[in-house]
């Protein structure tokens, strides 16, 4: 059984507000990590929230273990919910002192068993020896961890992690992602994980939703939801993304050849093909249809733009040591693992 269940959860913050989160269901397992992504006003503060229990849905279920927290007229209050939730502000009592932050969401049990807790969590994130200072006493990355503490403290089913990164530095980030994996395995603690951060939510999670306006658009494992997008937004948002024009005859024709209807589109459907830059392949070639408009040097790679015959561009990720000078003629080859192709908005009206 599921850990969390939200059935067709919806929210509106006000009467005039847009909606928040529509219709949103999907369940997340025993010791899964989900990450939830989507840009900024996507409602992924707002779906956290309602998991944890301090905003009410307007419609839908959430339930726990089968067991519902909210809807059909039940509402568990968020303190009965063991569920944990890092704010992104980590929100420390600036007048307690780490220990005291970490004992204060203990209850009903003796001031001693609270104080051992929270030495133990304390010590779970690396921070023991600073139990006695101060919020403000200590860098941001440590403000993170003692959060992070916290939340674990009342030993929760799920920790729910709203932006935890945002405010730490990349190589803080780097390095709390890594501790944080750790502790939620050690602890057999189920997550999720809110963030706008692709490469965050690739490397910690075990599947990603996608949110569009209050919409989830899809939640797929980190490869699936690169490969198969299912919606223009998510192949857009979702990793670098160049589209071609095609038309569905016997198989998809572009200007770069033809790809199987693996989508099995209607004949004479004009469609926008999704193409990555690390599936684009540059010969130089006197009679290549593309040319090279412009490299970008990126370190550990060359990231060149071409132009075709079409006028649209798509983009070619190579080594750093392959270099081809602006105007250079070139042969362009797509290697496809999957073709993903969205009829274009123009024809489908
Ligand atoms: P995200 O966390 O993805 O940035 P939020 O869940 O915070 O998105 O917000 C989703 C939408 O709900 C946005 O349009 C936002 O302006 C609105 N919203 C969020 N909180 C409130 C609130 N307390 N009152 C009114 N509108 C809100
Ligand atoms: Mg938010």
């Amino acid at each position: 059984m599921s850990l969390i269940t939200l059935e067709d959860i919806s929210k509106t913050h006000a009467r005039i507000a847009p909606v928040a989160v529509s219709h949103v269901s999907f369940t997340l397992g025993e010791r899964e990590i989900l990450a939830l992504l989507g840009p900024s006003g996507s409602g992924k503060t707002t779906t956290l929230r309602m998991i944890a229990g301090f905003d009410r849905p307007d419609s839908g279920r959430i339930l726990l273990h089968g067991a519902p927290l909210s809807g059909d007229g039940m509402w568990i209050e968020p303190e009965q919910r063991r569920i944990g939730m890092v704010f992104q502000d980590y929100a420390l009592f600036p007048h307690l002192t780490l220990l005291e932050n970490v004992m204060f969401g203990l209850r009903g049990q003796s001031r001693k068993d609270r104080e051992d807790t929270a030495r133990r969590v304390l010590a779970a994130v690396g921070m023991e020896e600073m139990a006695a200072r101060y919020p403000h006493e200590i860098s941001g990355g440590q403000q993170q961890r003692v959060a992070l503490a916290r939340a674990l403290a009342p030993n929760p089913l799920v920790l729910l992690l709203d932006e935890p990164f945002s405010n730490l530095d990349s190589d803080m980030r780097a390095e709390m992602r890594e501790e944080l994996l750790r502790i939620l395995r050690e602890s057999d603690t189920s997550a999720i994980i809110v963030t706008h951060d692709q490469e965050e939510a690739f490397t910690l999670a075990d599947r990603i939703g996608i949110l569009n306006r209050g919409v989830l658009e899809q939640i797929s494992e980190p490869e699936v939801l690169y490969r198969q997008p299912r919606t223009r937004f998510v192949a857009e948002f979702v990793g670098r993304s160049d589209f071609i024009p095609g038309v569905v005859c016997d198989g998809i024709e572009t200007e770069l050849g033809k790809f199987p209807n693996d989508p099995g589109l209607p004949a004479d459907t004009r469609v926008d093909v999704l193409v990555r830059p690390d599936e684009v392949d540059l010969e130089p070639a006197e009679d290549g249809l593309g040319v090279v408009a412009r490299r970008r040097f990126r370190g550990a790679e060359n990231l060149y733009l071409v132009t075709l015959p079409s006028g649209a561009h798509v983009r070619s990720s190579q080594p750093s040591t392959y270099v081809l000078p602006a105007g250079t003629r070139v042969r362009v080859t797509v290697r496809h693992a999957d073709v993903i192709a969205f009829p274009c908005a123009a024809a489908s009206s």
